[in-house]
């Protein structure tokens, strides 16, 4: 990363804490320093009033993390980081000695894990099964042939290695032991990429709940909001516009609820004029190619509304319908065609706005 990039980046940041609401978009292409969480300047009180505002930005699963928090001891901005950083070292499979790194490096055997984490892999293999396989945490060595990440590395895998790494991929074939035991088939991998931010954004709003009056913690597609203002009303939530990843296309009012986005515009390259984006179809090994560009869930678990948001973008708006209708979430789906399309009651209870 240069000097003029990370300033822009920064500049970017400072600026959008500023926003008083909170946006589903992400900033990724050029992370400032790694792992390390901005702590507010602000005089230390340890029981403000709720409308004492204290603000946070950092930098953990390669994501920014915003963090806003209304009637919060200071100490709390601190505590928020040190659960990422404690998140990250157990859930990254890029940190050596994770649980995910320990699980890829198995060999086949049997090894024992956080109870946390196996908590994870178990809502992941129930989503894999409730989205016939859309959402696949053994993606991994797929998603490992392409690159999303490094600009200059962009790559798009030859169909020998994507069919060979297509193989490796069947989240049935995860074991889930008594006393937290994991069991990987050798070869396999797995990637919490999809999920993990997502039960990291619950563990935060859970913290937030019992420490601040109110607050909003956003990881990349995951926004939670905890409470609501000051002054009694609801807090704002932008939902990116895919054709224009600056801007909302709506903003939602949510009391209490996560509210989580995926999007194809959120990572990618262009290679030989075609865009790829970073969710693959676990059926073909290609960035998935359905209607939806962007898949939104509201509701109280921000796990599941991650894995099943970036499954939808598999499955296309059709199925994402059906799938949110048979579990009674609200959705929000936006197409390539540019159209909207919402589950039934999503505008009245969520004072839908569009932008
Ligand atoms: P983001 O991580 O950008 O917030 P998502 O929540 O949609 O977006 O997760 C995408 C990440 O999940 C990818 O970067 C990759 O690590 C992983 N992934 C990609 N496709 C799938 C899939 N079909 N099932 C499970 N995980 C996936
Ligand atoms: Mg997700």
């Amino acid at each position: 990363m240069t000097k003029r990039t990370s300033r822009r980046l920064l500049a970017l940041l400072l600026c959008a804490l500023t926003l008083s609401g909170c946006t589903a978009k992400r900033e990724t292409a050029s992370p400032p320093p790694a792992g390390a969480g901005i702590l507010p300047a602000a005089s230390a009180e340890e029981t403000p009033d709720p409308a004492h505002k204290t603000t946070g930005i950092g930098f953990y699963f390669d994501t920014v993390v915003y963090l806003t928090l209304w009637g919060a001891p200071e100490s709390l901005v601190q505590e928020v980081w040190d659960e990422c950083a404690r998140y990250e070292q157990l859930l990254s499979k890029t940190v050596e000695g994770s649980d995910v790194s320990r699980i890829n490096q198995s060999g086949g055997e049997t090894i024992t894990v956080d109870p946390e984490t196996w908590e994870i892999l178990h809502r992941a293999k129930e989503i894999s099964q409730l989205t016939g396989g859309a959402f696949s945490i053994t993606l991994a060595p797929v998603t490992a042939l392409w690159s999303f990440t490094g600009m200059e590395t962009n790559t798009v895998p030859t169909d020998e290695t994507r069919l060979a790494a297509l193989e490796l991929v069947d989240d049935t074939q995860l074991v889930l032991g008594e006393n937290y035991t994991v069991t990987l088939p050798a070869g396999m991998q797995i990637d919490l990429g999809g999920i993990a931010k997502g039960y990291i954004a619950d563990k935060v709003a859970a913290l937030i709940r019992d420490k601040a009056y109110a607050g909003i913690i956003s990881l990349g597609g995951n926004v939670y909001t905890v409470g609501v203002k000051p002054d009694g009303s609801r807090f704002g939530v932008g939902i990116t516009n895919p054709d224009e990843p600056r801007s909302s296309k709506a903003v939602i009012y949510t009391e209490g609820c996560t509210v989580v986005t995926s999007g194809t515009y959120e990572r990618g390259f262009n290679f030989g004029g075609v865009r790829y984006h970073h969710i693959l179809d676990p059926k073909t090994g290609w960035p998935a190619q359905s209607d939806l560009l962007s898949a939104t869930f509201v509701m109280d678990s921000s796990m599941t509304a991650d894995a099943l948001a970036t499954a939808c973008i598999v499955l296309g708006s059709e199925k994402s319908l059906q799938l949110a209708a048979s579990q009674g979430l609200d959705a929000m789906f936006i197409l390539k065609d540019g159209s909207v399309l919402l589950t039934d009651g999503f505008e009245e209870k969520y004072n839908y706005l569009p932008q």
